[in-house]
């Protein structure tokens, strides 16, 4: 899959499986734009880029301020030109129950997981219209398919990530920009590793192909997605969670 000419802008590329997905397409021939929070893990990032022998760039972004998306946004445009690609993978959790969960909580997740993924898409969008081509790849979860106890802020915005996937697929089809979401199962990751021993068993339990999944098996579906051969697939969700939900 030939990536090459192409610039992909990934949010949370920094680390984490959305630093995965940069770095295989970096290995595919992609320049590569980062946004993320933390400065130093931005420096390590670009730098491990590089080494792919392709032009990366990384800036300071938080996408849940429309404002910082449009500085980024502007930045990598009038470096390259063009962006091709954008994967909306920046995403946190605050978990607790309901009855515990703090109002700041649930509008900190709704406003990096949900509008975060708004607040790029607009930001981007006319560029793409105007190139009329483009793919858009959002990160959701099986959580936004089967929801979590727990988990109600983030269920929330992951299943609002895949209503918004599917309205931008129609908005922006007819300039030729796929718009796919992808939703992980388990992961092993930063955002994963910290979770009670007996909750990891638990999920373990529920996936029919016995593992937990890699940055990698995301990485791989964001390829097909970002690539020529999923030209004709637009408005889905694909999920990546080795059969946990089916
Ligand atoms: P990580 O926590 O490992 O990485 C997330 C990255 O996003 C970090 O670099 C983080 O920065 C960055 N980030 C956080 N807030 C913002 C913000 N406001 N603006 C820009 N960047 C930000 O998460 P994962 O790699 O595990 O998850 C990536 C995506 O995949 C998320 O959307 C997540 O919800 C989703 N997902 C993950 C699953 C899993 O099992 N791991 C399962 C299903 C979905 P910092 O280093 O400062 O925290």
């Amino acid at each position: 899959m030939d990536l090459s000419g192409k610039v992909s802008f990934i949010t949370g590329g920094a680390r984490g499986i959305g630093f995965e997905i940069a770095s295989l397409f970096a290995k595919h021939g992609s320049d590569i734009v980062i946004g993320d929070v933390n400065g130093e893990n931005l420096r390590k990032a670009v730098d491990q880029l590089k080494g792919f022998g392709i032009d990366a760039e990384g800036y300071i972004l938080d996408v849940s301020n429309y404002e910082s998306c449009e500085e980024v946004v502007k930045k990598a445009i009038d470096k390259y030109g063009h962006v091709d690609i954008l994967v909306n993978n920046a995403g946190i959790t605050r978990d607790n129950l309901i009855m515990r969960m703090k109002i700041e909580d649930f509008d900190k997740v709704i406003s990096i997981n949900l509008k975060g993924v708004f607040n790029c898409t607009k930001a981007l969008i006319r560029y793409m219209m105007k190139q009329r081509s483009g793919r858009i790849i959002n990160i959701s979860s099986v959580i936004g398919l089967m929801g979590n106890a727990g988990q109600a802020n983030y269920a929330a915005s992951k299943a609002g990530v895949i209503g918004l996937t599917k309205s931008t697929a129609k908005e922006v089809a007819s300039r030729n920009i796929n718009v796919n979401a992808i939703a992980p199962g388990y992961i092993q990751t930063e955002m994963t590793e910290v979770l009670p021993d007996d909750v990891k068993q638990k999920m373990l339990g529920g996936i029919p192909l016995s593992r937990p999944g890699t940055p990698t098996d995301v990485a791989n579906a964001a390829l097909f997605l970002a690539s020529d051969y999923s030209s004709y697939i637009t408005g889905q969700v694909i999920v990546v969670d080795g059969g946990m939900v089916m």
